[in-house]
């Protein structure tokens, strides 16, 4: 069997992602292969694919054995015979499994690392037939990562004593050069075909939130209500945050579980499961929570706290969409976080380390805080500030992130920066924020009497102004270093260099945030919104099916069919075998233990509700008289002559905007989404909108044709004092783009 039939077999896909068809090859011609490839890109199908057609045994070494389980408990469901060896299994079932394997009965056998330092293992490992050595997560072997292992280091040593070198191959997400080339030392790797992806996530939508206080639970409460039925990680940095939080959603009636180290293991196991099995909709954790989690269909990762770094905010946040639809990632930010995180980064303690050592990690760790503190901070693109750290070269702004949609306003408080200046001086730097914005705008309140601050000069200058819009000031003048916040518990505010502020030339400008009308939207599409409502009553059915095979096999439901694959099963209505075998994500096996169960339930359905979901298969209101076979391939995007006229137009709308409603209004069959680039090429190919060449490479400007019909650039600068630009398209670029995309289309599109 070759690799693309393995792929549509087992793992019922029609085609390889990006990388791994050149890594599956490297392997079966005996190479050595590193990838280094994004959470979610697909790197299991590298070296499972290959470890079937190879002639033996693949080893995967594996840090985490909740991981381990998952990836067997997954590839048995695809009826590949595969077996894990940890230390969750007693002495007699692993020397079962040990002589089972011997037997030639497990094409895949995961192992935890220190397992290859055992006896028994060595004995075993030295007489099998072992094809190909696989590093999962290979990171955990560089201390430059954020994982480091120490027995990774001795897999090495485990090769050099196997009878005949196996392949080696290793796969990580993390892409920084250290590590990059730890790998390759460290494991030893022979003229290893590297195969990088792209970092990029399309389908992650990045923003930051700042609010401080109690308003974040509001934001996390006004979240949830948005977007009922969807699963969803907010990551606190404290457990003490974790239980309050978790509290008070519990209260109001929200599906929501908890997960720290501070809970006993039998609780957080069930825990942990409760959010796997979808039976708990929404996890509030730690970042103890996480390693090793699958699950697919997370639709959105909050952080309520900063994470410390962009690594772990990277790994954290990437959890969400790992099925390739959208999902979003938000970040809550306050100032007050990042005292706490330099407090508890002072607070650490180094045992054992060299006095050099510790110097270095203390001036690491501060460096990642402020990269992160940077993100926070940042008007411009998010996802170009972390492809930028993670050394990937950006283009233009992604268009598709918080910051990219959000508008400026900017406001020259210089005048008033003297006044925080005065105060703070009034004030011998005594006091943190709260007291002295409360003082500023005069408040009245009785801790601001006691401490007599209503004598003071600056009491009430503010008062015509709002507190966020002290607070910002605030926030900028730290930023800029006119004052600075101690660190410890209660923190203060001091003086710090204000020799600039006496310059009359020097202007202290905030910015502030401006959400667009109809802004946003674009990322709370959710993923079954491609359904017309027949369709939504089918996936709620398939829904509860799955759910009640996932209990009856005590397996998580996103084990048995993923989201996006009962959302396929919908818009195909399969009536048979050889119809539901095009599904995306139903391979043989799979269909062997389930398809019955499925094809069962649509088939009552569309008996109780007939023509119902017929009309989403095709555009005349009958059933596609095309076989199935045909459809396995998707056509160009079009919309139908009634989806035209659910466009929502407005004044001006961004390319992305137009992009997300389009891919919502269509209710053409089996058709790609549409995505920016191909609405690009067609304003591009109408005269409107051209590439032009520039110092800093590309940028997408509207021609003299775009410009008389009203499309206008909105100049935006970023932090660092870059300036970029985004086009907006008045609603006749609008009803040309609708009529464009409007009809059937042919192949070519
Ligand atoms: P990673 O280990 O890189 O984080 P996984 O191997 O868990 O990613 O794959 C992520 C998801 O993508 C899984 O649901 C997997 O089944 C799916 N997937 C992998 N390869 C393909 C493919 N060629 N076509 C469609 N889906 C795929
Ligand atoms: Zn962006």
């Amino acid at each position: 069997m070759r690799a693309a039939e393995i792929l549509k077999t087992y793992f019922g896909y029609d085609s390889f992602r990006e990388g791994q068809e050149d890594i599956i090859r490297a392997i079966l011609s005996g190479e050595d292969a590193l990838a280094i490839m994004p959470t979610g890109a697909g790197k299991s199908v590298c070296y499972q694919v290959p470890a079937l057609l190879l002639p033996g045994i693949t080893i995967v070494v594996s840090p985490l054995i909740s991981l381990m389980q998952d990836q067997v408990k997954a590839l048995n469901e695809a009826g590949i015979h595969a077996a894990f060896i940890n230390s969750s299994l007693t002495e007699t079932q692993i020397a079962k499994a040990l002589r089972f394997a011997m037997e030639g009965r497990y094409k895949i056998i995961y192992v935890a690392p220190e397992r290859l330092e055992s006896a028994g293992f060595m004995q075993f490992a030295q007489a099998a037939d072992i094809s190909m050595l696989t590093v999962d997560e290979a990171h955990c072997i560089s201390q430059w990562g954020q994982d480091f292992r120490p027995s990774y280091l001795k897999i090495v040593e485990f090769i050099d004593r196997l009878p005949a070198r196996p392949v080696v191959s290793a796969f990580t997400a993390t892409a920084t050069r250290e590590v990059r080339t730890d790998i390759e030392c460290i494991l030893k790797l022979r003229d290893p075909k590297i195969v990088v992806t792209g970092f990029d996530r399309e389908n992650l939508y990045y923003s930051v939130e700042h609010v401080s206080g109690r308003r974040k639970d509001d934001f996390i409460m006004d979240h949830i209500k948005k977007h009922a039925d969807e699963s969803g990680i907010v990551y606190c940095a404290t457990r003490k945050n974790v239980d309050a939080l978790y509290e008070k959603l519990r209260q109001s009636g929200v599906s929501v579980t908890r997960y720290h180290a501070g809970i006993d293991n039998d609780t957080r196991k069930k825990n942990q499961d409760d959010f796997i099995y979808d039976r708990a909709q929404i996890v509030i954790a730690t970042n103890a929570f996480g390693m090793g989690i699958d699950k697919s269909n997370v639709r959105y990762v909050i952080h309520y706290n900063m994470p410390q770094s962009m690594e772990n905010y990277y790994q954290e946040a990437g959890r969400a969409g790992r099925d390739g639809e959208n999902a979003q990632c938000i970040l809550l930010f306050s100032a007050q976080d990042v005292m706490i995180d330099k407090f508890l980064l002072a607070k650490k303690e180094f045992e054992g380390m060299d006095l050099d050592d510790i110097e270095l990690v203390r001036h690491r760790d501060a460096q990642r805080l402020q990269v992160m503190e940077g993100y926070c901070r940042s008007t411009s693109c998010l996802r170009n500030y972390i492809l930028e750290y993670f050394g990937e070269r950006t283009a233009a702004p992604c268009d598709n992130c918080g910051n990219c949609h959000r508008e400026y306003d900017e406001q020259d408080m210089t005048a008033e920066a003297k006044w925080v200046v005065n105060c703070i001086a009034e004030m011998r730097g005594r006091y943190g924020l709260n007291i002295v914005i409360g003082t500023l705008l005069g408040a009245n309140r009785a801790r601001l009497k006691e401490i007599g601050a209503s004598a003071y000069k600056s009491y009430g200058t503010l008062e015509n102004r709002s507190e966020t819009e002290v607070r910002l000031l605030i926030d900028q003048m730290l930023a800029e270093g006119y004052i600075v916040q101690t660190g410890g518990e209660y923190s203060l505010l001091q003086m710090g260099d204000i020799s600039r502020l006496k310059d009359e030339n020097t202007r202290v400008i905030i910015r502030r945030a401006q959400e667009q009308e109809g802004s946003g939207s674009r990322a709370k599409k959710k993923i079954t919104d491609s359904l017309t409502s027949a369709g939504y009553d089918l996936f709620e059915k398939l829904r509860r099916l799955r759910m009640a095979i996932a209990k009856e096999e005590a397996m998580p439901p996103y084990i048995i069919f993923s989201d996006r694959t009962l959302i396929d099963m919908c818009a195909r209505a399969p009536r048979d075998q050889a119809e539901m075998l095009q599904v995306a994500g139903i391979g043989e096996n799979k269909f062997n233990r389930y398809g019955e169960r499925f094809l069962a339930e649509i088939a009552a359905f569309l008996a109780e509700h007939p023509g119902a979901v017929a009309g989403m298969q095709t555009d005349d209101g009958g059933r596609c008289a095309a076989p199935a076979a045909k459809r396995g391939r998707k056509e160009a995007f079009y919309l139908n002559q009634e989806d035209a006229e659910r466009f929502c137009y407005a004044e001006y709308r961004y390319i992305s905007e137009i992009k997300e409603q389009l891919n919502q209004i269509t209710s053409a069959p089996n058709v790609k989404k549409i995505t920016v680039g191909v609405i690009w090429e067609y304003l591009v190919r109408a005269g409107l909108t051209a590439e032009q060449q520039g110092q800093e490479g590309y940028t997408k400007v509207q021609t003299e044709q775009g410009l008389q019909l009203g499309i206008k650039t909105i100049d935006k600068v970023s932090q660092g004092g870059l300036a970029y630009q985004l086009l907006l398209y008045p609603e006749a670029v609008q009803k040309m783009i609708v009529e464009h995309f409007t009809g059937p289309r042919d192949a070519e599109g």
